[in-house]
């Protein structure tokens, strides 16, 4: 007999969740967009009583109970597999002792404002206790999932379902085999382009032009989609035709904006492919973070970085900025936007020199948790790992181990889903490439078919189908590192004419 009452309840829950998330994310987006600084502390304190509210409700006994017997008991398939998924996720919370969770969160939070002082101050001791504490928290925590893998292999997990380290020790084993070498080669024997014109004058009201034509070369809806400007790019879906896109505009670097709009559009793209059925649901946005990484990287580096692409739109650019660029041709402007520069910063990273700050960071991670890097050895090893990669010398803590903010909220594991994405991206590439005539649908701004290419066969699936799946059924063959790699290979050799 069916079970009326548990389809209610549990549909009650899921709209009750939407609710919840689609008033925070409008927040969110409102206070890193256009939120008046004055009134930050009366609206984070409320925000903060919302999400304690919308925690509660996820978490409490009763919807656990919910979920468990959904899981187990109902007969309506798609309301089983939704209830699987939320509680495949809660397991990373719901067995935590609550004072172990409150502490933890605390340690979170104090450790972020250490982590930014210690980064003005270039003091890595400042910030060391904390990394010490967050580490061993973070093993108490995977505790209370009573899994047999080992902890570091969980953490990995929970940002890519079915990668461990066997996985990522020989993806990684390929990216540094082929690419350290071949950097240096790149360096050493390649022509190096001029990038000095991406750095004059761009008056920002003519970057925000330009943006309104990068939108309409990109085939971007404008009316299930919003862009605005914050001090950190970044996408945040709403629902399926309520898609927010942030830039920045720097004025003395042309490329800035442009690439990151072309990002986050790809981004957003994503959530907006996704089949309506899961709008409001766990699959509408619980993609893999690779997998939503894969969709960023290939609009911005492997279409958005093409020539082809740049064919009909370079002139339009031209027009904007004739003093700067009415002197550089096309070849000149290609060469320049892909062009490698070994620097400190990950964020600021071109495409080849990226997975080498990623493997970087991997194998630091991957220490901490078999106990081969310490708190007191982390920063010379480092510092050493940079010089061996990409040849430089650390001068201070904040352009090094100080850099980025993900350790300071404990996002173990985290890091290695950047560079799996435009790994990914890659064989989707060569998988599309089957299909489509990529270079003459970017000539011809046919860019809706390629996104149409994308919805079919990834999009459509949300956070339902997995990326081994995906892979598997797409491109035929599980995830493998060498199309990665064989296409920075290809693309950079062109690039810098080496023999
Ligand atoms: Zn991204």
């Amino acid at each position: 007999m069916k079970d009326i009452s548990l389809t209610r309840r549990f549909a009650a829950y899921v709209q009750k969740d939407a609710a919840y998330a689609l008033a925070l994310r409008t927040m969110y987006f409102d206070m890193a967009t256009i939120a008046p600084k004055k009134g930050a502390a009366y609206r984070s304190n409320l925000l903060s009583i919302l999400s304690g509210e919308a925690f509660a409700h996820a978490t409490s006994k009763s919807t656990i109970a919910l979920l468990q017997k959904v899981a187990d008991q109902s007969d309506d398939r798609f309301a089983q597999d939704q209830a699987k998924a939320i509680l495949k996720d809660l397991e990373k919370i719901r067995f935590i002792p609550k004072k172990q969770y409150v502490e933890f969160n605390k340690l979170c939070n104090d450790a972020e404002v250490e982590w930014e002082l210690a980064r003005e101050e270039k003091d890595f001791s400042r910030f060391a206790p904390y990394l010490h504490r967050l580490i061993e928290g973070t093993k108490a925590n995977v505790k209370t999932r009573r899994r047999t893998e080992c902890d570091y292999d969980v953490l990995l997990g929970d940002y890519e379902p079915n990668m461990t380290q066997v996985e990522y020790d020989r993806f990684f084993a390929v990216v540094k085999e082929k690419l350290v070498p071949f950097l240096h080669r790149l360096l050493t024997e390649g022509v190096k382009p001029d990038t000095s014109f991406l750095y004059k004058v761009y008056p920002v009201d003519k970057q925000k032009q330009f943006m309104e034509i990068l939108k309409e070369a990109l085939c971007v809806d404008p009316k299930s989609s919003y862009l605005a400007t914050s001090a950190h790019p970044f996408s945040s879906s709403l629902s399926k035709f309520d898609n927010r896109i942030t830039v920045r505009y720097l004025a003395d670097n042309v490329a800035s904006a442009i690439f990151s709009l072309i990002h986050e559009v790809g981004h957003a793209t994503y959530n907006h492919q996704v089949d309506q059925v899961y709008e409001g649901t766990v699959f509408f946005d619980n993609m893999s973070m690779g997998m939503h990484e894969s969709q960023s990287r290939m609009m911005e580096n492997m279409l958005g970085r093409n020539k082809s692409f740049w064919v009909n739109l370079y002139p339009k650019l031209v027009a904007l900025f004739p003093e700067n660029l009415s002197e550089v041709s096309l070849d000149q402007w290609v060469a320049a936007i892909n062009a490698v520069e070994p620097g400190f910063i990950r964020t600021e990273a071109d495409e080849l020199t990226y997975p080498l700050h990623i493997l970087l960071r991997y194998e630091v991670e991957r220490g901490f948790f078999d106990g081969s890097v310490t708190v007191d050895n982390v920063e010379a090893v480092w510092n050493q790992k940079i010089h061996d990669f990409l040849g430089l010398n650390v001068k201070d803590s904040a352009e090094g181990v100080l850099q980025d903010i993900h350790w300071s909220s404990a996002s173990f594991g985290y890091f290695p889903t950047y560079a799996l994405g435009s790994a990914y991206s890659a064989q989707w590439m060569v998988a599309m490439r089957k299909d489509l005539n990529v270079e003459q649908l970017l000539e011809e701004g046919r860019m809706d078919l390629i996104k149409q290419w994308l919805m079919e066969k990834i999009h459509t699936y949300g956070g339902k189908r997995q990326a081994d799946e995906l892979l598997k059924e797409v491109t035929g063959e599980s995830f493998n590192p060498m199309h990665y790699v064989d296409y920075l290979i290809d693309k950079y050799s062109a690039l810098y004419q080496l023999k």
